[in-house]
């Protein structure tokens, strides 16, 4: 059975303030081409000429605000064109925090104080397929485009989109995000959480918050120009129970003073009612846009294996992994807490076990390790893995417990910049 025939190269009209929508399909990719006018996505300006193309699974909006012609080239999943978005709000919102960017910068050439030359803390919360991450990049761009440098903070372990699922992250953005290469990874702090979502282990997913912020802190008090810029931070979509208490730990933790809440009046009134008695934050209810896709669990299950699929052999597959051995006697496994508490029967009588939620384990190497992903530690002292963040990470393909002997590959040739590693719960199977 061949794929279907692909559709010619075709023309396709914006209006102001029209987006078209499309999914491009999983097996191919589209380009697209600015004719006439001018048209982003997600806050990424189209260049004037020449192709770009879309990688195999996006799902995107092309967006204009005074108008566009643009030609496409490629097959389509869905492909339609809606006047009925929430950019005019979210550009507004943009613009008010551009205001308190530019009051911050003016408060530090002043000599102000830390407080007055902060710049805006965002916070982008609500469910899942709310478009979060969306709002972020498009919040992202559009300040990068004015020359500030935001600090883009990603929470989201699940769906993250600076590294692999099973992170916290950061990264300044210097420029509007790539729209094909995405959020770019020179310099980015990762703290590695290790499974996909924080009821595993909600204690070290908060520590490891903790540890993010004190370093953006750090690096803050010493850099006004970031310090002005601020954070747009990204969350998780898990918005009840222990889901809500992780919002509110990040609120608190990374010091916000915007908590916008995409699609959600529930939410948005819980939040406003828990943070009223601190007068320095401001909670905004935004509309949340129709053209964002739901995806289902199968489908995130998915993503997060072709996230890390592309960690190892980049976006348009055109990396090669290198793929080295080490003996077990080179490297040390870690797993941070995860309820590996001694057993009370090992317990003296009448002893109660304590969990510490955040205690080191030493892991064996065995072949249950196989597929997955570990990290590698920047700590010098295993007891500094709980504080470090991560280098990178490698995948274990093969695991030889006669020889001792275990197999990996890594994005960059040569030895482990560490042998302090942590284990995961993430997994990739080679298709
Ligand atoms: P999660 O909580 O699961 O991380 P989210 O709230 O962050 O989800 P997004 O990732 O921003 O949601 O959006 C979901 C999907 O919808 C993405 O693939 C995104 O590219 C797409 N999308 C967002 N807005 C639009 C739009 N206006 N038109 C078409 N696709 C869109």
């Amino acid at each position: 059975a061949g794929a279907a025939a692909a559709p010619p190269p075709r023309q396709s009209k914006l209006e102001p303030r029209e987006e078209l929508r499309v999914e491009v399909p999983p097996d191919a990719s589209l380009r697209v081409r600015l004719v006439a006018g001018t048209a982003e996505i997600f806050g990424t300006e189209l260049p004037p000429e020449g192709w770009v193309s879309i990688p195999p699974r996006s799902k995107i909006a092309i967006f204009s605000w005074h108008g566009a012609t643009l030609e496409l080239d490629g097959p389509t999943e869905s492909e339609y064109p809606s006047v009925e978005t929430p950019m005019v709000i979210y550009v507004n919102t943009h613009a008010i925090l551009d205001a308190r960017r530019a009051r911050a910068r003016a408060a530090a050439a002043q000599g102000g104080d830390l407080e007055a030359s902060q710049g805006p803390r965002v916070i982008v919360v609500g469910p899942t397929d709310s478009g979060k991450s969306t709002l972020c990049r498009m919040l992202l761009s559009w300040a990068a485009k004015l020359g500030w440098k935001p600090t883009y903070v990603d929470l989201d372990i699940g769906q993250g989109s600076i590294t692999i699922p099973g992170c916290i992250s950061a990264t300044p953005i210097e420029k509007p995000i790539d729209i094909v290469d995405g959020i770019p990874l020179e310099m980015p702090l990762v703290y590695f959480y290790g499974h996909p979502t924080p009821s595993i282990n909600p204690d070290v997913y908060k520590v490891f918050m903790k540890e993010l912020a004190k370093t953006l802190e750090r690096q803050f008090s010493g850099n006004a120009e970031s310090r002005a810029a601020g954070m747009v931070i990204n969350t998780m979509g898990w918005v009840e129970g222990l889901g809500y208490e992780l919002l509110l730990n990040a609120i608190e933790t990374f010091k916000a003073n915007v908590v916008l809440v995409l699609g959600q009046e529930k939410l948005w009134k819980m939040l406003k009612d828990a943070v009223q008695s601190k007068p320095n934050i401001d909670v905004v209810k935004l509309q949340k846009s129709e053209g964002v896709v739901l995806r289902n669990s199968k489908y995130r299950q998915k993503t997060r294996s072709f996230r890390i699929k592309e960690y190892f052999y980049g976006i348009a597959n055109d990396l090669a992994p290198h793929s080295n051995i080490v003996n077990f006697s080179d490297v040390s496994v870690y797993r941070i807490g995860g309820g590996h508490q001694a057993p009370r029967s090992a317990l003296p009588i009448g002893a109660e076990p304590v969990a510490d939620p955040t205690r080191l384990v030493a892991v064996n190497i065995s072949t249950d390790m196989i597929h997955t992903v570990l990290a590698i530690s920047y700590a010098k002292e295993p007891d500094e893995i709980i504080s470090s963040n991560v280098a990178g990470f490698i995948h274990v393909t093969d695991v030889d417990i006669q020889r001792k002997k275990l197999t990996y590959i890594a994005p960059c040739p040569g030895d482990l910049p560490s042998r302090l590693l942590i284990a995961s719960s993430l997994t990739w199977y080679e298709a």
